[in-house]
């Protein structure tokens, strides 16, 4: 494959209310690539667990769901969103509830193989700003676009609590970091943006002056070989 014409990926990984979903998205548009939000779907499965009563704490059922669920991919306006059943549960995967549950079952291995394959399925549908927690590590480990944002816990509080949701960020951050498989980590030469501060706008431009001098240094790159 001629890898000019490859489909490019800007992986965001990050703390939770590091701004990610917002920044994702600002760039996506501005780049015309698609959006990816990668936590919708692990909060799909936990609604769905949640749904048919199976229980988060058991991993091998929330496997056997995982692997017996049926899902289709689809874009719309330039954002994917997974479908349950034919059915997108966009609010109903905001729910405390489903925060609480999600990182429970994003522990699971069996799990995190099955989203890592349905994340890179979504290449079928071109460039992608793809979000998450193991964008950079696990999914697209060979992108050279890859960020890692952050800002102090007492500001992303503040942002979550002007979103009207009150959560332990800190708690579900711990279990997001300090799980076994495909834990959130800074991803091998990412760019750090720690965001304390700044608006959406600044951040997004900032990143999106990063991924335009990356791809003409690989441009350039490109024409000498
Ligand atoms: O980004 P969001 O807060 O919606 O993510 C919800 C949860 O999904 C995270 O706290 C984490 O447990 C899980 N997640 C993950 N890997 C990703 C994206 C999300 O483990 N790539």
């Amino acid at each position: 494959m001629n890898p000019a014409s490859e489909p490019i990926v800007v992986a965001i990984d990050g703390t939770s209310a590091s701004g990610k979903s917002t920044n994702a998205r600002l760039v996506a548009r501005a780049l015309s690539f698609v959006y990816v939000d990668t936590g919708a779907m692990y909060r799909t499965l936990a609604w769905y667990c949640l749904q048919k009563r199976i229980d988060v704490e058991d991993s091998k059922a929330v496997a056997a769901a995982c692997r017996r669920w049926k899902t289709q991919l689809i874009c719309v306006e330039g954002a994917v969103r997974l479908l349950v059943d034919g059915y997108y549960p966009e609010k109903e995967i905001r729910t405390p509830a489903v925060s609480d549950a999600v990182p429970k079952v994003a522990r699971v291995p069996r799990v995190r193989t099955w989203m890592r394959q349905t994340q890179r399925a979504c290449l079928r549908f071109g460039n992608l700003v793809m979000e998450g927690r193991d964008i950079g590590t696990n999914v697209f480990p060979e992108t050279e676009f890859k960020f890692y944002l952050d800002a102090p816990l007492a500001e992303r509080e503040q942002r979550r609590i002007a979103d009207g949701v009150t959560e332990n960020l800190q708690k579900r951050d711990r279990q997001d970091s300090e799980r076994a498989a495909a834990p959130l980590m800074i991803p091998l030469g990412a760019t750090i943006v720690n965001n304390g501060g700044q608006t959406p706008q600044q951040t997004s431009e900032w990143i999106l002056a990063e991924v335009q001098r990356k791809l003409s240094e690989r441009t350039a790159r490109r024409a000498r070989t």
